[in-house]
């Protein structure tokens, strides 16, 4: 099996987006520790719309300037200690000002989609020649922002453009269309990969582009229990590492999540790092040859990094825990 840890590179986008170093920069040279003692390679998808923002201001604010070239250094290292960083859109930052002491985030623009079509294809091109600046490659990989990746044929010309021939924003069976967010992933195949053309939850067989879907896993009522319990008893242990806090979820409900089972993206965080190799295991009894697993460095815990070594670990012989530019190596030939 191919395992693909793929973090999320990005601030909090709450009241409380959190610092550089507590949200980005300590967990992810956590991650870099990891990869180094264990020899897998991560994904990262780096929200280019904060680097671009950060450079916005940083001639008004030193600490600013600060936070930029930190994350600048950070994702050099990332790639010369063989990780992978690749796109990802979060376009609320279009609209984002900074007032002297925070960022100040419009969720009416929290997806692409939210533009025009014009719109699209400039911030589309701007963020992926920040990234491509920084890494000095050509991206080849997308996941969008929040997962909203739909209606796709309004960002099909820019993937074409930047020359980007896979996507990992789709997770199968996923849906949430509640404001701020759309997508709807119900009628995507129950496969780990395909090609598709317009409709991202459409194969079509030599399409011009590949899903490499984020696996799902449906997470029981005794398995938040655990979680919410965990949290209080052993905070220091169980508590997100990144310093901020979410944006508001509408249809996030603690008591549901006690009570019904949830179909969820499979994650590395916190106390979803458990289910990891349960994943791996469902996926591989469907006949899947590749796991995506998600996280975000700003909810990472040490739970869950010492918990991930130990996975990795004690299944590197048996499965390859590669980033997304060996497999494109790999299936281009
Ligand atoms: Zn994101």
């Amino acid at each position: 099996m191919n395992v693909f840890i793929t973090l999320d590179y990005e601030l909090f986008f709450g009241q409380q987006h959190g610092t550089v170093e507590k949200t980005l920069l300590y967990p992810t040279n956590r991650l870099i520790e990891i990869g180094k003692r264990t020899g897998a390679h991560f994904t990262f998808f780096v929200d280019c719309g904060y680097l671009i923002k950060l450079k916005e201001y940083k001639e008004q604010y030193t600490h600013l300037e600060n936070d930029y070239n930190l994350v600048i250094n950070q994702l050099k290292e990332l790639c010369s200690e063989g990780h992978d960083c690749q796109l990802h859109i979060h376009p609320h930052w279009e609209k984002t000002i900074y007032n002297g002491e925070k960022w100040v985030f419009d969720y009416n623009y929290y997806k692409l989609s939210d533009f025009s079509d014009l719109e699209i294809v400039e911030i589309f091109k701007r963020y992926n020649n920040e990234l491509e600046q920084i890494t000095g490659k050509k991206t080849t990989s997308y996941r969008a922002g929040g997962w909203c990746i739909q209606p796709f044929e309004k960002v099909k010309s820019s993937f074409i453009e930047a020359g980007i021939t896979i996507d990992s924003s789709v997770f199968v069976g996923g849906k949430n269309t509640v404001e701020p967010y759309y997508y709807d992933y119900t009628t995507a195949p129950d496969k780990d990969f395909w090609h598709f053309d317009n409709d991202v939850c459409k194969e079509v067989k030599d399409g011009k582009f590949i899903e490499l879907p984020i696996s799902s896993y449906y997470y029981s009522p005794c398995f938040f229990w655990r979680l919410f319990l965990l949290g209080n008893l052993f905070p220091s242990t169980h508590k997100p590492l990144g310093d901020g806090r979410p944006m508001p979820s509408p249809n996030f409900s603690r008591r549901k999540l006690l009570t019904k089972y949830h179909f969820l993206s499979a994650g590395i965080e916190g106390y979803f790092v458990t289910k990891i190799e349960r994943i791996i295991d469902q996926n591989k009894k469907k006949g899947f040859k590749n796991t995506v697993l998600l996280g975000h460095p700003k909810s990472l815990t040490h739970f869950s990094l010492k918990k991930l070594e130990k996975i990795i670990q004690n299944n590197k012989h048996n499965h390859s825990f590669l980033s997304f530019t060996e497999f494109y190596n790999e299936i281009s030939g």
